[in-house]
């Protein structure tokens, strides 16, 4: 995996970082009414139009939890279906559970290893995966409706535990259709850590509240940089591509135009991965990520490299070897 590319890569998860970026330009577009809301609202934000474009514009926003949080658990899922954590529990004696306290996190799979976690008793391991706010290419009145969307529970009905749900009330909901353009940066990847992260990103579709089937995303992977250091903020991104697109155009084409534009101005020296020569790459990694067999061999390959790098900074042993041990 990513032979072309070994220059741009760690070969074992460092200890220390490294100043090895791997950033994922990912244009995220709505494939069904979805809802990004806390407290009851559509999160927006009153910013820039564009970069030339100096107008104000009120855009919907997605925080970066609800883009990481259903990557890490595709992830954590196709972890479970094959075989890795039934491995962990069978030679390190602990199980892997996400935000339970009761049962922890292992600290040892690709999940702990890649996207961090925080335990009260058992330290805890910085995410390597960073993303930011995104924001909408369009504007919040362009791109949302109001209605009354009926979402039953999982059993049909709309009361649970004898109460009704207020899912019957007025809703704004981002229509379909809507693109947010981000990048998502991963810190010292490995040749592994990276192909893990991509499919994660891509097998994703479901980002908006966990029981109903609205908040489907479509992810597209526009470019992948190697850089060595820090690019670009997502809102630059958007208002870049609002300028290019301000007279219509292809909104794909110029989150890569922008991007490639952009990533020129950040002082950094980078290698960016586009068209062709990333279609190959993906198809590489489909090949792996479409068989079963293949894809059971590459998670327990990056799951004795994540273990490894555990076990060198004293995180991977059993539990009780581990009791004590100040986490330096
Ligand atoms: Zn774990």
């Amino acid at each position: 995996m990513f032979e072309a590319y070994v220059d741009s890569l760690q070969t074992r998860i460092p200890e220390r970082p490294g100043a090895y970026y791997a950033h994922l330009v990912v244009l995220r577009r709505t494939d069904s009414y979805a809802v990004f809301r806390t407290d009851g609202e559509l999160n927006t934000a009153h910013v820039q139009a564009g970069l030339d474009d100096t107008q104000k514009m009120t855009r919907l926003t997605i925080f970066k939890r609800k883009q990481t949080t259903p990557e890490r658990l595709t992830g954590r899922e196709l972890l479970r279906r094959y075989g890795v954590y039934d491995q962990i529990k069978e030679e390190l004696g602990r199980d892997c559970a996400y935000n339970d306290q009761e049962t922890g996190f292992c600290g040892v799979c690709p999940d702990c290893v890649t996207y961090g976690y925080a335990m009260s008793d058992t330290g805890a391991e910085k995410s390597k995966v960073y993303s930011d706010t995104a924001y909408s290419l369009t504007s919040y009145d362009d791109s949302h409706e109001s209605f009354t969307l009926n979402a039953p529970y999982e059993d049909g009905t709309m009361t649970k535990k004898g109460v009704t749900s207020n899912r019957f009330s007025q809703q704004d909901h981002v229509k379909p259709g809507v693109y947010f353009p981000g990048v998502l940066t991963l810190r010292d990847p490995t040749a592994l850590g990276l192909a893990y992260v991509i499919n994660n990103v891509r097998r994703s579709r479901l980002y908006g509240a966990q029981t109903t089937r609205t908040g489907r995303l479509d992810n597209q992977i526009v470019a992948l940089i190697f850089a060595d250091g820090e690019i670009f903020a997502n809102l630059k991104l958007t208002q870049r591509v609002h300028d290019l697109t301000s007279g219509g155009g292809d909104v794909p084409s110029a989150v890569l135009r922008a991007a490639k534009e952009l990533v020129q101005q950040d002082g950094v020296t980078c290698k960016v991965v586009e068209g062709a020569a990333l279609d190959a790459l993906l198809g590489e990694l489909d090949a792996t990520f479409t068989d079963a067999d293949k894809l059971r061999t590459f998670l327990q390959d990056y799951a004795a490299q994540t273990r490894e790098y555990a076990e060198r900074i004293g995180v991977g042993g059993a539990r009780k070897a581990r009791a004590g041990r100040a986490r330096k």
